[in-house]
């Protein structure tokens, strides 16, 4: 029979009763160093005292008002957010697909209002995820997320990543913009190169297309700038925000430059529950933390750590790690045996990780994690390296 709830996922057989900070706890009272972070979302880890106390004092206070009304949470956060990118507009939703969702819209809308009826095609990158509804499966290209739900939506094209004359033989008459992610989080952590991305923004203004970028997952400090496309220092001209955004509680974000963001007047796009008070008041707390003077140079340093380690690590364990990427703490260690077995391996040694396309395991702790629970997680990671190695390899290492 069915089980109650929806068996949509795998499922690993642990339930986490409480966190605390990178820790979570199962009722029985196993403790797991969580370098997954709920697929890089509990940005600040768990059970934050600041992040706690914004979420129950709004609570306390009103948690849903809807858009009909003024929501001084919301404008601050837009405020905040528009002041320290490169955005003159905010839009908040519920998840990520979503955010993409308005996104795609916005391109499309921007083309159509500057004269540009014809442009609708949005050209998107082998290997990215951009979220599960039936638009976001198109955008994802992924043959096998598409299975089943075809027809597939119109409008999407693919190019290989970091082929700059694939991208470009792919420009037609027809196409609104391009979406891409900076870093491609459920591809396998694979990095757009920065001079690509560069090359990308040079493309968009010569043919008048429109840089989309979904930094669902790369964003909000987790490439150890507050966005991951500062490391090209270039900027998209809109951009999709979600996971980390709230440290948890369920928010999406579109960030627009004023050329995108003023096409959508009253009626063209809304949501019920988007930026609400009370997800206002969590990223509005999440921002106090990462925002913080030092604290994302700090993240940097203590991601290197991280990479630092990894590398080590893999250098020592051929057989079972083949390399290490990605930026700041969204790390993909590259797997030599089938990356199942190495997360795992790391389960058992006490440390949870989220698998990722491309035989990687990925790393994604809180934002928050301190070296020294760097360096446990490196003597968790070590001890399950050794679990995976083949038997006779097994009595070399010891
Ligand atoms: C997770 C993710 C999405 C989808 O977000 P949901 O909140 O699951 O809809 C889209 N793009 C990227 C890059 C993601 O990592």
């Amino acid at each position: 029979m069915i089980s109650a709830l929806m068996p949509t996922y795998n499922r690993a057989d642990l339930a986490f009763e409480r966190g605390e900070g990178v820790w979570l706890v199962t009722a029985d009272g196993r403790r797991f160093l969580d370098f997954g972070a709920g697929i890089a979302t509990s940005s600040l880890g768990h059970n934050h005292p600041h992040l706690v106390a914004a979420i129950a004092e709004q609570a306390a206070r009103v948690i849903h008002v809807s858009n009909l009304y003024r929501i001084p949470q919301a404008e601050r956060l837009a405020e905040r957010l528009v002041g320290a990118s490169f955005a003159d507009s905010a839009f908040f939703c519920n998840s990520g697909a979503e955010a993409n969702e308005g996104l795609v819209k916005m391109i499309r809308r921007a083309q159509h209002e500057s004269g540009h009826p014809e442009r609708t095609r949005v050209i998107c990158f082998e290997g990215a995820f951009h979220g599960r509804t039936l638009a976001m499966l198109s955008a994802t290209g992924n043959a096998k997320y598409l299975k089943g739900f075809e027809p597939a939506v119109e409008g999407f094209d693919h190019v290989p990543l970091n082929n700059l004359n694939a991208l470009r033989g792919a420009i037609t008459r027809e196409t609104a913009g391009v979406l891409i992610e900076p870093v491609q989080g459920e591809g396998g952590i694979r990095t757009a190169d920065l001079a690509f991305l560069r090359d990308l923004r040079a493309t968009c203004d010569e043919f008048g297309l429109l840089l989309g970028m979904d930094e669902i997952q790369c964003g909000m400090g987790r490439s150890g700038r507050l966005f991951a496309h500062e490391w090209a220092g270039i900027a998209p001209d809109v951009m999709s925000l979600a996971k980390g955004i709230a440290g948890g509680v369920p928010m999406g974000a579109i960030l627009a430059r004023e050329s995108v963001a003023r096409h959508l007047v009253p009626g063209t796009h809304g949501t019920t529950f988007g930026g609400n008070p009370l997800a206002c008041a969590a990223a509005n707390a999440v921002l106090d933390v990462i925002l913080a003077p030092g604290f994302l140079a700090d993240l940097d340093r203590r991601a290197r750590l991280l990479w630092r380690g990894l590398e080590r690590l893999a250098a020592s364990f051929p057989e079972v790690f083949v390399d290490v990427r990605g930026a700041g703490l969204l790390v993909g260690v590259k797997c030599a045996v089938p990356n199942a077995e190495v997360q795992a391996a790391f389960q058992a040694e006490g440390i949870l990780t989220v698998m990722a396309g491309d035989n990687v395991v990925r790393l994604a702790p809180p934002l928050i994690v301190s070296e020294a629970e760097i360096a446990e997680a490196l003597a968790m990671m070590e001890r399950g390296a050794r679990r995976c190695l083949p038997s006779a390899s097994k009595v070399a290492a010891k």
